[in-house]
């Protein structure tokens, strides 16, 4: 707010001094006397503050960071509106105040631009600030931190941390794909619920309501047989690490199957960059390649792979430690990578097993 005096009164002005006022100008840089200078400056956030994702945006469920912004606001712009690199936030107040929600992690400039009612930019301020994810120690609290409904146990063969979820999961319903009604709760490995909960986001900014699914917990080796004597391995689905999708579903009820949409590669082609077939195929490739772009799982088989793949996509979270398999190959138990040259993340499309 200015302070044009006048005779001694103070009025105050909202846009600058009329003609015929005189005397001294208060408030701001203002300095020059040119009151209708626009000026931005950050006060929150300080330069270099880092922010974590520790809480679940409403809209798709992605992790986010909640900041709250104030800015020095010089001057009187009509609009002042935030970005974080390229990506519009929204617009700060009046008052130069704003709660915004970061989604990705990693460095990024916050940039402030006021703009006159004409949209011209008056004045810009940045800030460079840093999200990054919470410390959390255990599964169950990174569970816990994520508001996930879960109760520990049962005990079963082979799991490690085992967890029977509420579902929705991160928004997203579960239905086992040969029964009609939706799952009211889900066994597993707490690690997979996490996983369920960082692809719930791919599925709800895509506009997926359901998924239907083919199982997690069966104890069992690849290709069959009781563990622990397992030739082939034991397959993530004993450790409840593993889930088999048959198909996503919309909230128009359009169903994406994987059986009868997924139109199976040539062979020479990687699957994530092969030619779809029509609008369903071209959805499950770009959907089942974004949730492995975004390393959510570490293997995902898909019709691709083999016949006993048709139906549905395996994922799982088979860690190096176990063995790799890598395009190409059957059942090579190699020993662990490099850590330089391991990323923990493969992809199988090629092979005779059961997984
Ligand atoms: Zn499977």
């Amino acid at each position: 707010m200015k302070a044009c005096e006048l005779g001694g009164i103070a009025l105050s002005m909202a846009v600058a001094c009329v003609a015929g006022c005189t005397g001294t100008i208060d408030g701001g840089d203002d300095d020059d006397g040119s009151s209708g200078e626009v000026t931005l400056a950050f006060v929150t956030p300080a330069a270099n503050a880092t922010f974590v994702r520790d809480t679940l945006e409403p809209q798709d469920g992605w992790r986010a960071a909640t900041v709250d912004v104030e800015l020095a606001v010089g001057g009187s712009p009509a609009t002042i509106e935030l970005a974080a690199g390229d990506l519009a936030l929204g617009a700060i107040d009046a008052s130069g105040r704003g709660q915004f929600t970061l989604i990705d992690a990693g460095a990024l400039t916050l940039t402030a631009t006021a703009r006159d009612a004409a949209g011209a930019a008056l004045a810009t301020a940045t800030v460079d600030v840093m999200v990054g994810d919470p410390d959390v120690a255990t599964c169950r609290e990174w569970l816990d931190l994520y508001g996930v409904t879960y109760t520990v146990g049962p005990m079963n063969a082979g799991v490690p941390d085992p967890v029977t979820v509420t579902t929705p999961v991160n928004g997203m319903v579960y239905r086992y794909s040969a029964s009609t009604n939706p799952r009211a709760t889900f066994f597993m490995d707490c690690s997979l619920a996490r996983s369920l909960v960082l692809a719930a986001p791919h599925l709800r900014s895509r506009g997926i309501v359901e998924v239907a699914d083919i199982g997690v917990y069966n104890y069992r080796c690849i290709g069959g047989g009781t563990p622990p004597d397992c030739p082939n391995g034991i397959s993530q689905h004993a450790y409840a690490k593993g889930i088999d999708i048959a198909g996503v579903e919309d909230a128009q009820g359009t169903f994406y199957s994987v059986n009868d949409d997924w139109v199976i590669d040539p062979s020479t082609e990687k699957t994530c960059e092969a030619a779809t077939s029509n609008e369903k195929d071209a959805f499950l490739h770009e959907l089942i390649c974004a949730i492995k772009a975004d390393k959510v799982w570490n293997i995902v088989l898909t019709p691709n792979y083999n016949d006993a793949h048709r139906n549905h996509f395996h994922v799982d979270l088979t860690t190096g430690s176990d063995f790799i398999r890598k395009p190409g190959a059957t059942h090579t138990h190699d020993a662990p990578p490099s850590p330089d040259a391991f990323d923990g993340h493969y992809e199988i499309d090629h092979g005779p097993d059961l997984h």
